[in-house]
């Protein structure tokens, strides 16, 4: 089989809101088309014109080539040969960050063709599943411009999700620092008050975790605060300061009342092996995407094993990445839960109508995927109707 073109098409929603924190709002989607009529799909979490010109680009010299060009004429079956080729022939422009987030979504769609070709579920040739089901957790994220607001908004997102059958919510909580919802300035003692609210919503028995995405800029000034939320029960704290202060993460994991969770930006394995490894974090939150794709994700399981982590792969895209993180999770033994941005709880409209996901949720629980590939199908009007580039 050889690969006969990639297409990439820009898709943005017609209620997107560059105010807003969330890149669910657009996609990339890429499409890989063979001389055996077998197509795969895939996307990954970056701006979507970005990655369209990194893949469409031509070639200017031998550390630079076009992904495009490097592609058509491949077997798309040789996936790591596709991946290797992309990765060494790109390296000056690629190599990490959009590059490598690039050859992520490209991945994605070479695991969706080769499953179609041998007509297996891609967890099944990645090695087979070691967990009959697969815990999501519910992302919720709170609307409104006052603190009240703010809180009851989460509280009712926790109770929808609750009443979902969702056996773990995650609320990101962020009304303070470079992400801050809406323009807020609350201080630290009314985020307590929040997740306070949340805890209590939910009741003991649901896994609560709690996103403050970056907001301290120490270890110092996070501890503070977070030393006051051991009584909430909290599974992990995510991101609590800036990606590359690999020592305040250090610290946070010796110091803080529960597990640190970090990641959902990095790529290649190799970003993973330093914050584990230095960062110390107790949770690697690969996103499959960005990453480099289910090849590169399941290195990065190999170091979370070696090193006796958990992983919990970040996903707040549509149900193409959603897909392939099932199937990920499936196959990975330190995976207890994967995120899942519930169609019913979010206003992101390409999350609900871009595809249909490659598995049934039901119970709160995500069911062994029996289609081949990633198991998904494809709704073209949505990608008529959405599609501006
Ligand atoms: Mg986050």
């Amino acid at each position: 089989m050889k690969i006969t073109d990639i297409k990439t098409y820009v898709l943005v929603a017609d209620n997107a809101d560059v105010s807003l924190t969330s890149s669910a709002q657009d996609t990339v989607l890429v499409i890989i088309e063979t001389d055996e009529g077998i197509t795969g799909y895939g996307e990954t979490d970056t701006n979507p014109w970005v990655i369209k010109a990194l893949i469409q680009s031509p070639g200017t010299h031998t550390m630079d080539q076009s992904m495009k060009d490097i592609l058509i004429g491949k077997n798309p079956l040789n996936i790591d040969d596709c991946w290797n080729s992309l990765y060494v022939g790109t390296a000056m422009t690629g190599r990490r960050g959009a590059g490598v987030n690039a050859i992520g979504a490209i991945d994605m769609a070479l695991w969706d063709i080769k499953g179609k070709f041998e007509n297996k579920p891609i967890f099944e040739l990645l090695g087979g599943n070691v967990h009959e089901t697969i815990t999501p957790y519910a992302s919720l994220q709170p609307l409104g411009t006052s603190f009240e607001e703010y809180r009851d908004s989460l509280v009712e997102w926790a109770e929808k999700a609750k009443n979902l059958g969702f056996k773990a919510v995650k609320s990101e909580v962020t009304m303070n620092g470079p992400y801050s919802h809406n323009g807020m300035n609350e201080d630290d003692d009314k985020h307590t008050k929040v997740i306070e609210a949340v805890r209590k919503a939910l009741g003991p028995d649901i896994e609560l975790m709690v996103d403050v995405q970056y907001k301290w800029e120490t270890a110092e000034q996070a501890l503070r605060t977070v030393k006051d939320w051991e009584e909430f029960n909290i599974y992990f704290l995510e991101t609590p300061v800036w990606t590359d202060n690999l020592d305040d993460y250090a610290r946070m994991h010796d110091e803080a009342p529960m597990k640190i969770a970090a990641g959902e930006w990095l790529s290649t394995v190799h970003e993973f092996k330093d914050l584990i490894e230095r960062g110390n974090v107790d949770v690697a939150q690969p996103d499959i995407g960005r990453v480099g794709g289910l090849t590169e994700a399941k290195k990065v399981s190999d170091i979370v094993d070696k090193n006796r982590r958990i992983i919990v792969p970040h996903c707040w895209k549509t149900s193409i990445s959603i897909s392939a993180t099932a199937h990920f999770a499936f196959n990975t033994p330190s995976c207890k839960f994967i995120e899942y941005l519930p169609p019913q709880l979010c206003h992101e409209t390409l999350r609900r109508e871009l595809a249909i996901e490659g598995f049934d949720f039901t119970d709160g629980l995500i069911q062994l995927p029996t289609r081949s590939g990633l198991g998904i199908e494809i709704n073209e009007d949505a990608v008529k109707r959405y599609r501006v580039d």
